[in-house]
């Protein structure tokens, strides 16, 4: 089957909302890290996720987001949406941090057996279409909640590292607008990896 038609795609920006109102409605989980240059890791997850719905749109997939702005979304939201619209799969971006600046690299997380596959081909293709380098073997099994509470093959993605200033560099890119204008070329590569990981996961 070419193409992607009848899939249906959830796709997860991590985070999002100010630091107070993720508390007041689920915790400390809505900022995330940030780097010098990229800024929040919301914001730019947010960016790599339009990016990555174009092309799995065109591609002719449904795309579903847990969210399209700056908005606090609990992760007990992001599972129980992606649950009950019954999706194919789960996808959750975001990137690193880490108190020691040298870590670096990006990898892709897999709790349920059946999101080993998954994490796996968005893996090779973003350490083939990307200048990331993988973070350790770039494969890690982590009993992450999205993972864990999907009914659905599941990866969550760190696009590098925020904290290192290379991949902090690289992620920034061009810059830090939204959108086309100008395209953030970095951005939307690392989106095209991640997409093009999902199409050979589901045509082989
Ligand atoms: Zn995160």
């Amino acid at each position: 089957m070419a193409y992607l038609q009848g899939k249906k795609v959830y796709l997860d920006p991590g985070h999002g909302g100010t630091y107070s109102e993720g508390v007041a409605r689920c915790g400390s989980y809505a900022v995330g890290t940030s780097g010098v240059l990229t800024g929040p890791e919301k914001d730019s997850a947010l960016d790599i996720g339009f990016w990555l719905r174009e092309y799995l749109e065109s591609a002719l997939a449904t795309v579903y987001m847990s969210r399209t702005s700056d908005r606090a979304v609990c992760l007990e939201e992001r599972t129980d949406e992606a649950n009950s619209l019954g999706v194919d799969i789960f996808v959750s971006l975001h990137h690193n941090g880490n108190d020691d600046s040298s870590v670096k690299g990006a990898s892709c997380h897999w709790y349920k057996t059946e999101d080993k596959a998954l994490a796996e081909a968005v893996l090779n293709e973003l350490l083939d279409n990307t200048e990331f380098t993988p973070w350790g073997t770039g494969l890690k099994n982590d009993n992450f909640h999205v993972l864990r509470e999907s009914n659905m093959p599941a990866v969550l993605v760190e696009n590098g590292f925020l904290t290192n200033s290379g991949d902090d560099e690289y992620v920034y890119g061009n810059g830090n607008s939204f959108g086309e204008d100008p395209i953030n070329y970095n951005r939307r590569d690392i989106a095209y990896a991640i997409y093009y990981g999902i199409w050979k996961y589901f045509n082989g």
